[in-house]
């Protein structure tokens, strides 16, 4: 029997501890330099468990470097007049650094109620139409968490990106569509596929770099992934059997390298939102 091939594991805490690290330096020196240091607030409409739990990484997140953390619970019944109330008493608020709104909204509010108030100088997750139009653009600005998150790993594990080709499968505004973005910013060549490509397994195949943001467990099935491609399963199923990846596992014996999951790209989001908080922080100290 001859042994099988394993793909090496981009392992995303590592990448988050390394950025934390970072991060509380910067809180450390901008709280030296200024009364205050930066603060997340975390605004709920009608918060169910799930973005409770969401909420409670956030505040562990912030915790972990030092910046402060306020949690706004409104309640489900309100309106869209009454969120763009509130969300412009926080872009006015000096107190208050970054914004991060959990979603998804109860049914009578359309996300782009908030992507439309939110102050992009405030916008640490990257929603705002400003934001996504500055990374279209490539200007700067920010970007979604998760997808930075991804690029946030292939560079701590020194993949090149340069000239490589690039498949991006999804294009949601949170996750493919920003990572394809991001992608294209650093000269890659990039292909997005969604569920209107055409034989999707011969354009996975000719992928450098494979990212996957559909939603469905195992999806991308081994025979889908060029032998020695690197991977980035940004896919967070909650199944019977436990957290799962939009990879099948088995992939691990064609890829080059690749994120698990749990333990990939969902460890490096926190901490790429709580970097952006400390960077609002320092552009609205450089800039006023
Ligand atoms: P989404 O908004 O539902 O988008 C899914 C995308 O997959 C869509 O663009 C869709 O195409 C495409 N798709 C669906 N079926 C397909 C098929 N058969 N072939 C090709 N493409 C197909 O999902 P999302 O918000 O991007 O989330 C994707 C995954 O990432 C989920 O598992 C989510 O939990 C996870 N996620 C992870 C993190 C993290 O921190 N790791 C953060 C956010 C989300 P169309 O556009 O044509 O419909």
């Amino acid at each position: 029997m001859t042994a099988q091939h394993t793909a090496r594991l981009l392992v995303g805490k590592p990448v988050a501890e390394a950025m934390n690290a970072q991060t509380r330096d910067r809180v450390a020196a901008f709280v030296a330099r200024n009364r205050s240091g930066p603060t997340l607030a975390v605004v709920s409409v009608g918060a169910n468990a799930e973005a409770t739990r969401y909420v409670e990484t956030l505040r562990r997140g912030a915790a972990a470097v030092d910046i402060g953390f306020a949690r706004h619970d409104l309640p489900a019944g309100t309106s869209a007049e009454g969120l763009v109330a509130h969300l412009h008493t926080l872009n006015d608020d000096a107190q208050i650094t970054g914004i991060i709104v959990t979603m998804p909204l109860p049914g009578h509010i359309p996300a782009v109620v908030v992507e439309e108030t939110l102050s992009a100088r405030k916008d640490v997750d990257g929603i705002t139409l400003t934001s996504a139009g500055r990374l279209t653009l490539g200007l700067p600005g920010f970007a979604p968490a998760t997808p930075l998150g991804g690029l946030a790993i292939l560079k701590h594990y020194g993949i090149a990106l340069v000239g490589q080709r690039v498949v991006v499968v999804g294009r949601s505004a949170v996750v493919g569509r920003p990572f394809a973005q991001l992608l294209l910013q650093e000269n890659a060549t990039v292909t997005i596929a969604h569920s209107h490509t055409r034989d999707l397994a011969a354009i996975t195949r000719e992928a450098d770099i494979l990212a996957v943001a559909v939603g469905r467990p195992g999806f991308i099935t081994p025979e889908m992934v060029r032998s020695g491609a690197t991977v980035i399963d940004f896919g967070t199923n909650y199944t019977d059997a436990g957290l799962r990846g939009d990879v099948h596992p088995d992939a691990i014996t064609v890829a080059g390298a690749i994120t698990p999951v749990p333990g990939g790209t969902g460890p490096v989001t926190n901490a790429v939102l709580m970097r952006q908080v400390i960077e609002a922080a320092e552009s609205r100290m450089r800039t006023g």
